[in-house]
């Protein structure tokens, strides 16, 4: 046993250092795509113990890697396999503070679910609008720690603009805090915003206090068929334009996708499909006769090519669920049919046509029958550019002979287009090369000396992000 596992065993207790099989949870993400090894998994209860437990490791010169729910795609949230990394998971931190009703917001600690999240706050009126497929596993200082976005970023934000306050712990054990909640507050720098994106290189968060927004009183949801890309987004520009504030989600699917949900879907696949959201504290009639009215609309521009081909409208609250868990379901199905390179991609909105019709000939070019799988929050310009093998080739394959390419293929136009390889997943491991190939070189310099400010013995997720 070594002196470092001896020592922490003696402070916090054998239940708080796992090690063996007890750790193997940890060291595997999500997708099983970045497997390391720990020297061991580290399982605070309390901001007091993330202190101790960074003081002591500090003097054995370890390395560590805060994880959350590990649902994170690109390799910030496991160990790699040098078997010297230390694990601090957050997951027993889970305690909700205190749910604030008169302004709004939510203190809870790191560690808790998303999914937790949301459902405790319903009880108080109020919706926590960050939502994720990965919400049942993924935490609070999770999403915080990638700025995660997901369903209903075009109308709340993501999680930086929901975030009111944030509690940090240094490499070194030095607590920042900034739970005050305050809306407004011009104390000097706002340090909060470097820690939130860092992906665990710059701090551990421990606890935050949150937005919250009324609970909406009606929610619909609505799956529009479509002949084509310019089509979708011009029902997008009309729908900002008619629903307003009422728009809440606009996520979209090409016919490869729609395949993944067949025979599920609600209409006939066509090449594009959009899922529609719109939330609002007005009476259900008001919300469904305002989106009837803007859908009948958009059929009298022009009825000689109407823009969508097919519409339903869920009827009920479980419709609404249905046709939600439907779209949630695609990272899950996608694994189901064998898997793809992926891609988390955003765009100018008035340029994604011009990506699409440059990147997919370049991308047969390279494997003739590829089939990009995309799907996303189109209303954010955000693309999950996921590309799966033709028929009677399998992932592996894919990804050694051509994954370096094809993903060079679409970052490449990504660029040319304006727009960014990483949109909200991150950079992680997986993506660190591409930063450095592609920032421009005095932007990465002052990332390394902000890292080497707060971390400077560069302890905290060395090797991802940077
Ligand atoms: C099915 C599926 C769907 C997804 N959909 C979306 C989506 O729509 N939008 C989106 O943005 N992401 C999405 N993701 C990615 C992922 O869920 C998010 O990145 C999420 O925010 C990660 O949270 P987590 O708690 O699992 O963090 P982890 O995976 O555990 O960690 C992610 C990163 O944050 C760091 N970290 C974790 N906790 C802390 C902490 N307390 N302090 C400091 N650093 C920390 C880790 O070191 C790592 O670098 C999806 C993932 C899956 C599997």
């Amino acid at each position: 046993m070594s002196l470092l596992l001896d020592t922490l065993r003696a402070q916090f207790g054998s239940a708080q250092v796992l090690t063996g099989p007890d750790a193997a949870p940890f060291e595997r993400d999500w997708r099983g795509q970045f497997p390391g090894q720990a020297r061991a998994v580290l399982l605070p209860r309390s901001r007091e113990e993330v202190q101790a437990m960074l003081r002591r490791t500090a003097e054995f010169g370890v390395d560590i890697v805060p994880q959350g729910g590990n649902t994170g795609l690109v390799g910030g949230s496991t160990p790699n396999d040098s078997g010297r990394e230390l694990v601090l998971s957050l997951k027993r931190m889970n305690v909700i503070h205190r749910v604030n009703t008169g302004d709004l917001s939510v203190h809870a600690e790191a560690g808790c679910v998303l999914a937790m999240l949301q459902h405790e706050v319903q009880d108080y009126g109020a919706l926590f609008p960050l939502s994720l497929a990965s919400e049942g596993s993924a935490t609070l200082g999770g999403v915080l720690a990638t700025n995660a976005g997901g369903t209903q970023v075009l109308r709340w934000g993501n999680a930086r603009e929901l975030c009111l306050g944030l509690e940090v712990v240094l490499a070194d054990g030095t607590l920042l805090s900034d739970l005050d909640g305050l809306r407004k507050d011009h104390r000097g720098l706002n340090l909060r915003d470097l820690f939130i994106g860092s992906e665990g290189t710059l701090g551990v968060i421990t606890a935050a206090v949150m937005k919250l927004v009324p609970a909406p009183r009606m929610r619909l949801a609505a799956w529009l068929t479509l002949a084509s890309l310019c089509d979708v987004l011009h029902l997008f520009r009309s729908a900002r334009y008619h629903l307003g504030e009422s728009l809440s989600g606009f996520e979209l699917m090409n016919a490869s996708v729609q395949a993944l949900l067949e025979p599920a879907l609600p209409v006939r696949s066509a090449p594009w499909a959009v899922l529609l959201e719109l939330s609002s504290g007005q009476e259900e009639e008001r919300l469904r006769s305002q989106l009837e009215a803007w859908l009948a609309h958009e059929l009298a521009m022009n009825p000689q090519r109407p823009r969508f081909l097919d519409a339903v409208i869920g009827q009920s609250e479980a419709q609404f669920a249905q046709l939600w868990a439907l779209r949630e379901s695609i990272p899950e199905r996608q694994t189901r049919a064998g898997g793809n390179l992926k891609h988390d991609i955003s765009l100018p909105l008035d340029v994604m046509e011009a990506f699409l019709a440059a990147v997919e000939p370049a991308l047969q070019a390279v494997v003739p029958g590829l089939r990009p799988q995309v799907f996303g929050h189109a209303g954010d310009g955000n693309l999950h550019f996921n590309l799966a093998p033709p028929p009677g080739m399998g992932l592996p394959e894919l990804r050694e002979r051509h994954g370096e390419a094809l993903t060079r293929c679409v970052f490449d136009h990504v660029a040319l287009h304006g727009g960014s390889f990483s949109a909200e997943h991150g950079i992680g491991r997986l993506r660190r090369e591409e930063l450095a190939r592609t920032l421009a070189p005095e932007r990465l310099e002052w990332m390394r000396r902000v890292k080497a400010l707060f971390d400077p013995d560069n302890r905290l997720n060395p090797g991802r992000v940077l």
